[in-house]
């Protein structure tokens, strides 16, 4: 077979760069290496910020209705081609292909929210503040802006960062995950069919190198980064050292509380999606359900039940449930994790270490597959309630009451999102009040903001 070439996306061009590095990108339901992703060095990165900075003053004084109608042809084009996209993730990130439409429909919630900018621009005034003077603020574009995005939103986490930037006027330059790069060619191309002029929005492919290079060059005002928390923590602390505008979203450990009084068949299908829905690989996953009082004891069997019964398959059959982990890396770290579960003495209810890759569908024997893990009696002090597995595992924990419920969360050095599950208002009330996370949903599985609300998690998330 083959193997596709995926370059960087410069000044409204395909190039491969000068670098001469290659990294393999490979389809994890089939082990098949499919392309090989460039590798910027720093005269790659030089040359998109200079394409970038180049582009960036025309597009800064271009009224802001202008740049309203570019992102709506943008948004017409991205829903015609959702699927192609949407294909694209499926065949590099392995998340099952009904799930990959989903994260392509929250990125274009924020292209429809940007559609707005016009409004959402409007600066504020007030006449007389003192005799004869009045008062105002205007909102103006930074110049040269970059996104450094994970691997397990390849279409929507860059959507969270460019098409507001754009909007308002800034330059763009993204750097996605080399995982799985192809997306964000695909939605290159597509804002060039809408009318973008080139060089307002630029992709340099690469790791560690490049976004060294992006934010050590004066001329990237700002930077947003989504991904792991140590290198949220690098990017941050080198990004300030420079006197940049730099926002970090890192890692999470997210709870999912059940009361005794919840209504127990919506909360196993929450905690089942939510745990296992793309492979535990969500920032917002469920990785740990809290269990209070006696209510463990008919939720686990449960759990158990649907985790051994996940249509585990290659994420491009319709009736998959989950398809595979990334990398293979990734599958032996998650592995590890469940290892030492069983070695710290947690209850190992579901393993998910036994999946026959055969099973996962026809040429899927050489992929990186596991089933869904259950794990029960985890105590706070174990490595897998500590850290973050990013994988289908989850862990259940056993708590006397709310107050030990809520105690135990605001303990944890993550505080990304958290959800209750409660008949009691009352309970959900002082859940919400009480509670150190980010993003707080009751009886919901995964409380993620929509594109108008604020996104972030607390403490180290
Ligand atoms: P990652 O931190 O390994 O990589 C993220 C980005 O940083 C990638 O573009 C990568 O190429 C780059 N990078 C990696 N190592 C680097 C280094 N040493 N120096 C500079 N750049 C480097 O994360 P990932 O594995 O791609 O994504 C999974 C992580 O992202 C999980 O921890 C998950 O919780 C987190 N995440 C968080 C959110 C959120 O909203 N908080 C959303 C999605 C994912």
């Amino acid at each position: 077979m083959s193997t596709a070439s995926i370059a960087h996306y410069i000044n409204g061009q395909m190039t491969p760069g000068r670098s001469g590095q290659t990294q393999p990108v490979t389809n994890p339901a089939t082990g098949e290496v499919t392309g090989q992703v460039a590798l910027a060095g720093s005269a790659d990165v030089e040359a998109a910020v200079a394409a970038a900075a180049a582009a960036f003053p025309a597009w800064a004084d271009t009224p802001p209705i202008r740049r309203a109608r570019v992102m709506f042809r943008f948004l017409e084009l991205l829903n015609a081609h959702k699927d192609e996209v949407a294909e694209a993730i499926t065949r590099e990130h392995g998340k099952v292909f009904t799930d990959a439409q989903g994260e392509v429909a929250r990125g274009i919630d924020i292209v429809e929210f940007a559609c707005g900018i016009p409004q959402l621009l409007k600066g504020d005034y007030t006449e007389q503040v003192s005799g004869g003077i009045d008062n105002w603020t205007m909102r103006q574009p930074l110049g040269v802006v970059a996104g450094i995005t994970p691997f397990n939103f390849p279409a929507m986490v860059p959507m969270w960062m460019f098409p507001v930037a754009i909007a308002c006027g800034n330059s763009f330059i993204l750097k996605p995950s080399p995982l799985d790069p192809s997306a964000s060619l695909l939605i290159a191309d597509l804002l060039k069919q809408a009318g973008l002029p080139d060089g307002v929005f630029n992709v340099v492919q690469g790791d560690k190198e490049s976004v060294e290079a992006l934010i050590d060059h004066p001329e990237v005002r700002a930077l947003s980064f989504v991904g792991s928390t140590p290198i949220a923590n690098l990017i941050y602390e080198r990004g300030a050292r420079h006197g940049k505008r730099v926002q970090a979203l890192g890692g999470a450990k997210n709870h999912m509380v059940v009361m005794p009084d919840a209504d127990l068949d919506k909360a196993v299908d929450a905690l089942i999606g939510a745990a296992y829905g793309s492979a535990g690989e969500r920032c917002m996953a469920i990785s740990v359900a809290v269990l209070v009082g006696d209510v463990a004891d008919e939720v686990v069997p449960r759990l158990a039940e649907r985790a051994r019964a996940l249509k585990v398959k290659n994420g491009m059959e319709l009736d998959a449930e989950m398809g595979p982990i990334v990398t293979r890396q990734a599958h032996e770290r998650i592995t590890g994790y469940i290892d030492k579960g069983v070695a710290e003495g947690a209850e190992l209810v579901v393993d998910g270490r036994d999946f026959d890759a055969a099973s996962a569908g026809p040429g899927c024997e050489q992929g990186f597959w596991m089933g869904g893990t259950l794990f029960d009696h985890v105590t706070p002090e174990m490595t897998i309630y500590k850290e973050e597995i990013f994988g289908p595992v989850l862990v259940c924990v056993r708590v006397p009451d709310i107050a030990t419920a809520i105690q135990l969360i605001n303990d944890h050095e993550f505080g990304n999102g958290v959800s209750c599950f409660t008949e009691s208002g009352s309970v959900a009330r002082e859940f919400g009040r009480r509670i150190q996370v980010g993003m707080v949903g009751i009886n919901v599985p995964i409380p993620v903001p929509m594109a108008w609300h604020g996104f972030g998690g607390w403490k180290r998330s």
